[in-house]
């Protein structure tokens, strides 16, 4: 056969796993080649991440306009362009990945558009429609992802649409129904909602958004009710029909049988990873968790000592941020660095109506881990930033032990909450105490003051609240 070229580290997949995974071994002085089937930024900058916090951003400054009134102004004739708003989004993207590209060649990453497919341990095939040259590495790192999941009944295609196509439609439908109450359904719901969109939520669980605190999801609840919202909690999904109209859906709610019809069914039921198809792993027998999930060691080794799984492919939250910290990991540890996962404060963040994140424990889980927990609620009214940007209606929960003070979680639901989880996330890295935030001079007026209200009422002496 053809002779190997051969390269130190190749990664396979550019997604915010593998992207970030090539610069940092590239700055580690390794020769690194990267490899993408798709777009350089993966799912994340190109169908996930970015583009819905694109729209959701469109989302809110059209809402926020035709309820100018709130802030003195009257703003007529407010409409919508929805071709220009893709134009809006696709700008956007397009901007973060070609910074990608731009951040890739300078490091010296070498790029290969293609796919990968393993030949053995220590060899791949990198193809494309051109060529398909043959690579040996001394490590690898497979960053490969995850894709919509797609549900017998439902299959995509049609008036039937995943994440994906849900983030690119050229029109506001008049009606959506969503099957799936997570994050990703409740932001692209809520958003479409807030473009007129008539949107009916089919959830089987008893709340949205379940990765999340009760109290968080009813805020969000409430908001989306607001919007008109349809939410079905206990709902089973069985069937669809399309039309090239509509589709109906028919689903069961305590024992009776219902149906519903809209333009369109967005089916956000969760995510898959990559791990099966044309990669080959079967060749190389990585060990896997029967969900398909890639086994890893607390440096992101596979069992296969000189290869790396990052990212959606291997246990834990399937989020960006995840997935660039183990990306990380992994390029320090082929370099012969220490470096570990520490998974204590991974924040996650859903970019609903209003902005949830959470990072650390909450309450219960503090006390299930044996902590003497005590969690204080500050609510955003009690704010100027918050009341001058129209955002009283949210709170902050801080989550402390009582015997040593030390922060351990925190819980925000409120405008810019993914912004502010960052303090708590550092104060839990740093083995900050509520006292240490009491103690911290915030400037006024900002959101940020928030946190040391909660602080302070966690100490027992608030100002702001009784
Ligand atoms: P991916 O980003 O999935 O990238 C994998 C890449 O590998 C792809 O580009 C693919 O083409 C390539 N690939 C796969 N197989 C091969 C092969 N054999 N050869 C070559 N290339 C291959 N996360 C957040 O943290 N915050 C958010 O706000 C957020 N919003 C989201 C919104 C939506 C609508 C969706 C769908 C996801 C969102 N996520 C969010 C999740 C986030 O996108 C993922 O967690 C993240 O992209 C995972 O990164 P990754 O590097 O593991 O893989």
């Amino acid at each position: 056969g053809d002779a190997s070229l051969d390269i130190d580290t190749l990664v396979i997949g550019a997604g915010p796993g593998g992207y970030v995974a090539a610069i940092r071994a590239a700055q580690l002085g390794q020769k690194v080649m990267i490899v993408d089937k798709g777009k350089w930024g993966g799912v994340c900058l190109n169908v996930g991440c970015i583009p819905s916090k694109a729209l959701i951003n469109s989302a809110h400054h059209y809402e926020h306009m035709k309820h100018a009134d709130q802030f003195g102004l009257s703003v007529e004739n407010v409409s919508v362009d929805f071709t220009k708003v893709q134009d809006y989004k696709n700008s956007v993207v397009n901007k973060m990945t070609s910074g990608v590209e731009m951040l890739l060649k300078a490091n010296k990453v070498q790029m290969f558009q293609g796919e990968a497919m393993f030949i053995n341990e220590n060899e791949a095939r990198l193809f494309n429609e051109q060529e398909a040259p043959r690579y040996r590495f001394k490590n690898c790192i497979i960053a490969t992802g995850s894709r919509p999941i797609e549900l017998k009944p439902f299959p995509f295609g049609g008036r039937i649409l995943s994440s994906t196509e849900a983030l690119s439609l050229n029109e506001v439908p008049k009606s959506m129904i969503v099957i799936g109450g997570g994050y990703i359904g409740i932001e692209l719901g809520q958003m479409y909602s807030k473009f007129g969109t008539e949107i009916t939520i089919l959830e089987g669980a008893d709340t949205i958004m379940p990765g999340f605190d009760k109290d968080m999801s009813s805020l969000v609840v409430k908001h989306l009710k607001q919007n008109k919202v349809e939410i079905v909690n206990g709902a089973l999904a069985k069937s669809a029909e399309q039309t090239d109209k509509d589709v109906t859906v028919t689903y069961e709610v305590n024992g009776e049988t219902k149906s519903v019809t809209a333009d369109y069914l967005l089916v956000t039921v969760g995510r898959r990873p990559n791990t099966d198809g044309e990669l080959g792993l079967d060749l190389i027998n990585v060990k896997m968790t029967d969900r398909g999930l890639i086994e890893v060691d607390d440096q992101c080794r596979t069992s296969i000592p000189h290869i790396y799984a990052i990212g959606d492919i291997v246990p834990g939250a399937a989020l960006a941020h995840k997935a660039s910290y183990e990306a990380k990991v992994a390029a320090e540890a082929i370099s012969g660095l220490p470096s570990k996962v520490d998974y204590k404060c991974i924040p996650a963040v859903a970019f609903s109506d209003p902005e949830c994140a959470a990072v650390g424990y909450t309450e219960k889980e503090a006390k299930e881990k044996g902590y003497n927990a005590k969690s204080s609620k500050f609510p955003f009214g009690g704010n100027g930033r918050a009341v001058t940007l129209g955002g009283a209606d949210g709170f902050m929960k801080l989550v402390h032990d009582a015997d040593t003070g030390l922060v351990l979680g925190a819980q925000i639901a409120g405008v810019e909450a993914s912004n502010m989880i960052a303090e708590l996330g550092l104060a839990i890295e740093m083995g900050a105490t509520i006292e240490d935030i009491a103690l911290t001079i915030h400037a006024h007026p900002t959101l940020g003051e928030i946190t040391m209200d909660t602080a302070e009422l966690a100490m027992g002496h608030p100002i702001h609240t009784l």
